[in-house]
C-alpha cells in the first residue's frame, strides 16, 4: 500500500501502525514523535488502512468539517499544509484549541458546516481538500454547499454515517441516496464501506464538476 508523505508505517507496541509525526492528542501511543494513528477511532485513518486514496500530502491545503476534539484533523495538520477545522459545538472546539496550541498550521473555527457564508471570509480558496465527517442528517447537502472552496482539481473526502441520516432505513438504502444527491455536484471516483473499522459507514472520495 502507498502511503502519502508524512504517513509511515511503524512498529509500536509489536503491532504495525499507521503514525505522524507530532505532540500526541488522544493519549494514543507514541514512538520517537510519532503518534500512532488509530482507524478504529477515525475513519480518515480507516480511509488510509484500506488503501484509498486521499489526496492527504504536505503540500495539501484542507478544510475539515466535524473536527469535533482534534483526534482525526490533528493528524491531517501533521501531514498537511493549512488546515481549517469546522466544528459548531462549544466544547469540543475548546479541546480543539489546545490541539491547535502545538500546531502552527491548525485553525479551528466554531461555526455551523451548513452555513459557509459564515466562514468563507477566513478559509482560503482552491482549497486542496474538502474533508468531512459531520455524522448529521443533510451529510451531501453540507459537501455540496463546501463545495465553493475546492480547487478545480481538489478533492472531497467524505465519511457517510447511515444512521445520522435516517435511523430506520437500510444502510444500503441511505448511501444509494447520499450517492445520488453527491451526484448533483460531485464526480464519485472511489466509495468503500468502512465496516471493518467503524459500523454502516462509507467513505467517498470525489472531485468537484
Ligand atoms: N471527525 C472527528 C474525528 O475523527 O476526530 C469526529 C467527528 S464526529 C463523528 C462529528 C462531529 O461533527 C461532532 O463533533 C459534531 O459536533 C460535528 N458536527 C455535526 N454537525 C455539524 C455542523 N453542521 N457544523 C459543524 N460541526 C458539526
Amino acid at each position: 500500500m502507498s502511503l502519502p508523505g508524512g504517513v509511515e508505517r511503524r512498529t509500536v507496541d509489536g503491532r504495525d501502525r499507521l503514525v505522524t509525526r507530532g505532540e500526541p492528542v488522544y493519549g494514543e501511543p507514541s514512538v520517537d514523535g510519532w503518534r500512532v494513528w488509530d482507524p478504529g477511532r477515525s475513519k480518515l485513518g480507516a480511509m488510509l488502512t484500506l488503501g484509498m486514496e486521499t489526496g492527504l500530502s504536505p503540500e495539501a491545503s484542507v478544510l475539515y468539517l466535524g473536527a469535533a476534539s482534534g483526534t482525526t484533523v490533528s493528524h491531517v495538520a501533521d501531514v498537511c499544509g493549512p488546515t481549517y477545522a469546522v466544528e459548531f459545538a462549544p466544547r469540543p472546539t475548546r479541546d480543539l484549541l489546545d490541539v491547535a496550541g502545538s500546531r502552527q498550521n491548525l485553525f479551528p473555527l466554531l461555526k455551523d458546516a451548513r452555513k459557509p457564508e459564515t466562514y468563507a471570509h477566513v478559509v482560503e480558496s482552491d482549497i486542496d481538500l474538502l474533508v468531512q465527517d459531520v455524522a448529521t442528517r443533510g451529510q451531501a447537502d453540507v459537501a455540496l454547499r463546501n463545495r465553493q472552496f475546492l480547487a478545480a482539481d481538489g478533492r472531497l473526502v467524505l465519511a457517510v454515517k447511515a444512521r445520522s441520516e435516517d435511523v430506520t432505513a437500510a444502510p444500503e438504502d441511505v448511501f444509494d441516496r447520499v450517492e445520488a444527491r453527491l451526484d448533483e455536484g460531485y464526480d464519485l471516483l472511489e466509495t468503500r464501506r468502512l465496516d471493518t473499522y467503524h459500523a454502516d459507514h462509507i467513505a467517498v472520495v470525489a472531485r468537484p464538476r
